[in-house]
C-alpha cells in the first residue's frame, strides 16, 4: 500500500488524484490532504479518505474544518505554511503530490524532498522558480521527481528504456488554446469568460488563462529544461490542436518517440503514482479512427508573447523566471477580475522583467523575496 499526501486536494489535479485513489483502494491510501479555502469539499474528502492530517490555508478555515469534523477522531487539522511544511515532512507518507497552484508550493516541496519522499509534481512554479535548487536536492536525497504535467509525463514516458544523454531535442506539444490563429488586435477585447473556454482540457482557472496566453507553454519549457537537463534551444514547441500527442522526444539517431492519449490528466497522475509500474485506469480510451487527422504548426510567438517572454526569462536565468511567474500570476488575477485586458498580461510581465536586477543562483529566501517585490510592483501601470 502506497501512502500519499496531496497538497491542493480540492483543486483540479487534487480531485483527479483522489479519483485515481478511489479506483485503487487496495494500492493507495491517503495520509494527508491540504487545501486553501474550500472547507466544504475538504470536509467531504476527509470523511471519504480518512487522512491522519488535514491542512487549510488559514487558521479561520482550519477552525471551521475542526468544527465540521468534530464527530471524527484521530484527524489533526493544521493551517498555513507551517501546516503544509509539517504535512510535507510527516514520515507517515511515501509520496507528496504537489497539486497546489503557485509559488506557495516551493517550501513544502523542499521539505518533502529533505525528508526523503518522492514527489508527484504538478505544481510547475516549483521547478520554474527553484529548479536549480530542487533538482540537485532530489539527486542528493535520491528521491524521484515524477512529472504529472501531461507534456512532461509524455516526455518522461518516452524516455523509458533509453540510455541517458541521448536526447537530440524535445518536442513539446501545445493545443494553442482558445485563441489560436488570432492576431493581437483580435485578442485585445477578449474577456476572462472567452479565455476560460479551453478547447480540449478542463483545468483550474489560472492555468486555463495561461494556456490562452501561451505563458503556460513557456512555464513548461522551463520545467522541461530542469526535469530533463535540456537547454531551451533544444525544446521545440509545436502547436497540435487535437491534443492527442502529448509530447515527444527526438533521439540522437533521429527516432522520435512520443506518448498519445485522450486529454485526461488522470493518465499522467496514474503513471506518476504507480511508476515504474503501469496499472489499469478507468477512463475514456483513445480511438484513432475517431481522432482522424493530427496537425502540427509553428507557434506565433509575436502574437502570443507569453512564450517568447518565458524563453527570454529562461535564458536570463537566476531570479528572472520568478519575476516572470509572479508578474504573470498577478496579471492573470487582475485579468480575471476584469481590471486589465488580455494583452495587458504580456505588458505587465515585460515591464516587470525590464525593471528587475537579476540575482544569479538565488536561494529559496531570495526567490520568495523577489516574488514579493514583483507582486508589490505588479499592475501599477
Ligand atoms: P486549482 O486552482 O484547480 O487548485 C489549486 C489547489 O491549491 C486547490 O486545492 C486550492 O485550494 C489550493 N490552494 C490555492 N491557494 C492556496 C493557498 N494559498 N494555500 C493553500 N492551498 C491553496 O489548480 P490546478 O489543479 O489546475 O493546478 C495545480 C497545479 O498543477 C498548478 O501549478 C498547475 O500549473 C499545475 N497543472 C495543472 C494541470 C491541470 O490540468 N489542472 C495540468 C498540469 C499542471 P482551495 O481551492 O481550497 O482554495
Amino acid at each position: 500500500m502506497k501512502k500519499i499526501s496531496i497538497l491542493g486536494s480540492t483543486g483540479s489535479i487534487g480531485t483527479q488524484t483522489l479519483e485515481v485513489v478511489r479506483q485503487n483502494p487496495d494500492k493507495l491510501s491517503v495520509h494527508a490532504l491540504s487545501a486553501g479555502t474550500n472547507v466544504k469539499l475538504m470536509e467531504k474528502q476527509v470523511r471519504e479518505f480518512k487522512p491522519s492530517l488535514a491542512v487549510m490555508g488559514s487558521e479561520e478555515a482550519a477552525s471551521d474544518l475542526r468544527t465540521r469534523i468534530s464527530d471524527l477522531s484521530g484527524i489533526r487539522v493544521l493551517s498555513g505554511m507551517d501546516g503544509m511544511i509539517e504535512m510535507a515532512s510527516d514520515p507517515g507518507s511515501d509520496m507528496l503530490v504537489t497539486a497546489i497552484v503557485g509559488m506557495i508550493g516551493i517550501r513544502p516541496t523542499v521539505a518533502a524532498i529533505e525528508s526523503g519522499k518522492d514527489i508527484a509534481l504538478a505544481n510547475k512554479e516549483t521547478l520554474v522558480c527553484a529548479g536549480h535548487i530542487i533538482m540537485p536536492l532530489a539527486e542528493k536525497k535520491k528521491i524521484r521527481i515524477l512529472p504529472v504535467d501531461s507534456e512532461h509525463s509524455a516526455i518522461f514516458q518516452s524516455l523509458q528504456g533509453s540510455p541517458s544523454g541521448r536526447i537530440k531535442r524535445i518536442i513539446l506539444t501545445c493545443s494553442g488554446g482558445p485563441f489560436r490563429g488570432l492576431k493581437t488586435d483580435e485578442l485585445k477585447n477578449k474577456t476572462p469568460e472567452d479565455a476560460l473556454k479551453h478547447p480540449n482540457w478542463n483545468m483550474g482557472n489560472k492555468i486555463t488563462i495561461d494556456s490562452a496566453t501561451l505563458v503556460n507553454k513557456g512555464l513548461e519549457v522551463m520545467e522541461a529544461s530542469h526535469l530533463f537537463g535540456v537547454g531551451t534551444d533544444d525544446i521545440c514547441v509545436t502547436i497540435h490542436p487535437q491534443s492527442v500527442l502529448h509530447s515527444a522526444v527526438e533521439f540522437v539517431d533521429g527516432a522520435v518517440i512520443g506518448q498519445m492519449g485522450t486529454p485526461d490528466m488522470k493518465l499522467p497522475i496514474n503513471y506518476a503514482l504507480f511508476y515504474p509500474d503501469r496499472l489499469p485506469l478507468e477512463a475514456e480510451k483513445l480511438d484513432l479512427f475517431k481522432t482522424g487527422t493530427l496537425t502540427f504548426e509553428k507557434p506565433d510567438m509575436d502574437t502570443f508573447r507569453g512564450l517568447s517572454l518565458a524563453i527570454r526569462a529562461a535564458k536570463t536565468g537566476g531570479s528572472m523566471p520568478t519575476v516572470f511567474n509572479a508578474a504573470n500570476e498577478e496579471a492573470v488575477a487582475a485579468f480575471l477580475d476584469h481590471k486589465i485586458g488580455f494583452t495587458d498580461i504580456y505588458s505587465e510581465i515585460e515591464n516587470a522583467m525590464n525593471r528587475h536586477n537579476v540575482i544569479s543562483d538565488p536561494s529559496v529566501d531570495e526567490i520568495l523575496a523577489v516574488e514579493k517585490e514583483a507582486r508589490a510592483n505588479a499592475c501599477k501601470g
